[in-house]
């Protein structure tokens, strides 16, 4: 946009030199002036409207333009003065608009919500509406409706916690362990860990049909949801938080990037600050809200804050991160999840229950199961869901069109919107466009007030 409102202002047949720090600047405009590029690859580059009108005004007014590369951040007067207004232009209430529909050779351009036109590969960006829209359905969905609207309050660093679902531990890249090993970590996401109620329900001929109680205490009914809590699990889960408190300790002193340069005090107080750590001193686990959400895989935005603090660099601090985050949840896991497993392989024994009661009955029986499932999702689907939804199911619309607005992924706009459970004020954010924006769909939803419900 700068090289275009340069190039507008100058008279026909002018020579123009233009430095410039980027060097992505520089490549995109010879691809551009090339007279061997087609069209067709011309549309997947980034902004490639406004290279569509830098190329007509250079050929209609026969400029000559010449971009040269200077360092950047070396004190060019001139240099430094451009990046002093292109900061101040980002941050500036008014922006230019092209009208890209007098753009030569545009037969078609794509639009979204009447906010503008698609200035990017138009497959990439169709991924991320499709991605906006799948993670909204997600964080709705009813599997983990009840976690999310208990630790509502709680931020979650949904970034991280991807990275932690695909983190594979392992050499090899493919293996019956690493299945196994993310297959848990998607269950337990999901509250879907084959515990009693799952088991009576996937088994009826099975399990026995009033509600099974837990195996290791038998004092609540079996489910995902009382993994964590059990009675029984808590002394051992607050002693393992405090080992790994000191153990942590050590590793972020150890792995500090300039050798011992933060004093291992100041670290242990950051660590027994974490509220994961402060919750084991003052609450009980059920009250713990980071150690509720860490045990359905779900990291807290606070493990990011804290190692922060440690490693400024986002990819060292993401390795370590993923790293501690590996050790700590796989104890909890041996504690919880395989303990459970074990109290309720000693039930079933008992209950004479064996592999060999849940396998697939005869073939006869089999097409009349498969009618009745099929008559049981009609029925599912027929009713409607009365679970209130956590969050907006129009949030996805707002990440979609932020990139409209500002630079940057849907996931930085994600984090905005769910780290701090803002109450989004739709109106604003539509008029801040400054164009005519008004079939955008926002404006005809019902429920606009408030984009968190609850
Ligand atoms: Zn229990």
């Amino acid at each position: 946009m700068a090289i275009l409102t340069a190039i507008i202002t100058c008279p026909k047949s002018a020579n123009i030199t233009i430095h410039t720090d980027s060097q992505c600047c520089i490549s995109t405009f010879n691809r551009i002036m090339d007279p061997l590029t087609p069209l067709r690859r011309l549309q997947k580059i980034p902004n490639f409207l406004i290279w569509q009108a830098i190329k007509y005004i250079i050929r209609s007014n026969a400029i000559s333009l010449d971009l040269r590369k200077v360092k950047a951040h070396s004190n060019d007067l001139y240099n430094d003065a451009a990046d002093a207004l292109a900061k101040e232009g980002a941050s500036s209430p008014t922006a230019i608009y092209l009208n890209f529909k007098h753009i030569p050779n545009q037969k078609a351009t794509l639009t979204w919500m009447n906010l503008g036109p698609l200035e990017r590969p138009v497959r990439k960006w169709t991924t991320d509406v499709i991605s906006c829209k799948s993670f909204n359905r997600f964080i709705n969905s009813s599997n983990i409706s009840s976690l999310m609207s208990k630790c509502q309050a709680v931020p979650i660093d949904f970034s991280i916690t991807q990275l932690w679902i695909n983190y594979n531990p392992f050499v090899s890249i493919t293996s019956n362990e690493l299945s196994s090993y993310i297959s848990y970590k998607i269950k337990s996401m999901n509250s879907l860990l084959p515990t009693c109620d799952l088991l009576q329900r996937n088994y009826p001929h099975v399990y026995p049909k009033t509600p099974i109680s837990c195996p290791s205490c038998n004092l609540s009914t079996d489910s995902n949801d009382h993994i964590i809590l059990c009675s029984i699990y808590s002394p051992i889960i607050v002693d393992l938080l405090f080992t790994h408190e000191s153990m942590l300790t050590q590793f972020l002193y150890d792995k500090q990037p300039t050798p011992h340069k933060i004093p291992r005090d100041n670290i242990q107080t950051w660590i027994s600050l974490t509220p994961i750590f402060a919750a084991n001193r003052s609450v009980p686990v059920s009250d713990n809200l980071d150690l509720i959400l860490i045990s359905h895989q779900f990291i807290p935005k606070s493990f990011d804050d804290l190692f922060m603090k440690i490693f400024p660099k986002k990819k060292p601090r993401r390795a370590h991160l993923i790293d501690f985050l590996h050790f700590l949840l796989m104890d909890l896991r041996k504690i919880t999840w395989l303990a459970h497993c074990d109290a309720r392989a000693e039930w079933e024994k008992s209950l004479n229950i064996s592999q060999c009661c849940k396998r697939p009955r005869q073939r006869t029986s089999s097409r009349q199961s498969a009618s009745n499932s099929r008559v049981t999702q009609i029925h599912r689907t027929d009713t409607p869901s009365t679970t209130q939804n956590v969050y907006a199911s129009s949030l996805w619309l707002i990440w979609a069109s932020s990139n409209f607005l500002h630079s940057g992924s849907w996931t930085h706009h994600r984090s905005i919107t769910l780290h701090y459970n803002i109450f989004f004020d739709f109106i604003s954010f539509i008029n801040s466009f400054n164009i005519d924006v008004i079939r955008h769909p926002l404006l005809l939803h019902d429920a606009v007030p408030s984009f968190i419900l609850g």
